[in-house]
């Protein structure tokens, strides 16, 4: 992996933060560590903390402060685990957690304490196949994590070479953050490894969350991966001061459309220990989605849905 930001002092002279930030990025940093990629590092140079990307990444104060009903595992993925790293909740289709590693840390991150040393696919392949194996049912695997693109281009061929042996699995999807925040991780053997699978067309499902982030380095590494023939989707989380405004939802759509990427879902926050700061109400979600509606075709909205524990799939929000 490219290399990164994770010292707090670096982050504030590099960024130009107010110097009396320093301890409050320090002490959330101690609770979910400072991470931001070195694309990032570069592109926000001197940008504010309230920039909308720089709020997605830089540790605060907020974070310490405990909330009602803000937990550490808030969609509950300790109750679903098959095998170490494999999730199932929904029919047909199972999430492989595939390492801990992320280009970024998101300080909204609903997996902020997910416990990845017990339970990243990458130390229980072996097992991760034979649940897979063992359940025809599960049509469609999910590469997620952590960052799935975290793990070298020969290890990511190794699992889509492993998965393509098992003959019950018809899709494959990757979630990724890279893209947008680390975009030379799409190379060529990223983009050969997705053109020539046998589950071509891949779903290739990109996290972004302002428009700002589709820069000029990030729209060409996009363009790279469409031009694999993936299928390219977008899931974003409505986040207060980063896109909760219908200009910025509206602006962010336009500029994925603009790359062929079709909105998917817009994210409610799942209520994680230290991201209080970051939620926007339902009913505001909903009031921002309807004015999406009113402006853009409907192919360009996305739906806003929230996880909830138990339930058959992401549960729409509709008002
Ligand atoms: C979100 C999620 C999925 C994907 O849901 P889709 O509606 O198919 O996009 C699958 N598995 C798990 C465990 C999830 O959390
Ligand atoms: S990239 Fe995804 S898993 Fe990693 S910190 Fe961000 S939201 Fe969490």
């Amino acid at each position: 992996m490219p290399p990164s930001l994770t010292d707090p002092a670096d982050l504030v002279r590099r960024w130009r933060l107010p110097p009396g930030d320093l301890d409050a990025i320090a002490a959330a940093s101690a609770r979910f560590p400072l991470k931001v990629s070195d694309h990032l590092a570069a592109q926000l140079v001197g940008a504010a903390a309230d920039d909308p990307r720089a709020r997605q990444f830089v540790p605060s104060a907020d974070e310490l402060v405990e909330r009602e009903g803000f937990v550490s595992d808030p969609v509950g993925d300790a109750q679903v685990q098959l095998a170490g790293g494999l999730l199932q909740k929904y029919r047909g289709r199972a999430l492989v957690v595939a390492t801990a590693a992320c280009p970024v840390h998101c300080r909204y991150c609903f997996r902020r304490e997910y416990p990845y040393g017990d339970a990243s696919a990458v130390n229980h392949w072996p097992a991760v196949l034979d649940a897979l194996r063992a359940d025809p049912t599960v049509v469609e695997v999910i590469l997620s994590g952590g960052d799935p693109l975290s793990l070298p281009n020969a290890t990511l061929a190794r699992f889509v070479r492993d998965l393509e042996g098992i003959p019950s699995l018809t899709r494959l999807r990757i979630h990724t953050r890279f893209p947008t925040t680390s975009p030379a991780r799409v190379d060529d053997e990223l983009c050969a490894l997705l053109a020539e699978t046998r589950f071509a067309p891949a779903v290739v499902v990109l996290h972004v969350n302002h428009a700002a982030e589709l820069d000029e380095v990030v729209r060409p590494a996009v363009r790279r991966l469409r031009a694999t023939g993936a299928v390219l989707l977008s899931q974003s989380v409505l986040l207060r001061g980063v896109n909760d405004s219908a200009d910025a939802l509206a602006a962010l759509s336009e500029a994925l459309g603009a790359l062929g990427v079709v909105p998917y879902y817009l994210h409610l926050l799942d209520r994680v220990r230290g991201a209080g700061h970051f939620e926007v109400p339902e009913a505001e979600g909903v009031a921002l989605v309807r004015a999406l509606t009113d402006r853009l075709p409907g192919y360009l909205v996305p739906r806003l849905v929230r996880e909830v524990i138990g339930a058959a799939a992401k549960t729409a929000i509709t008002g």
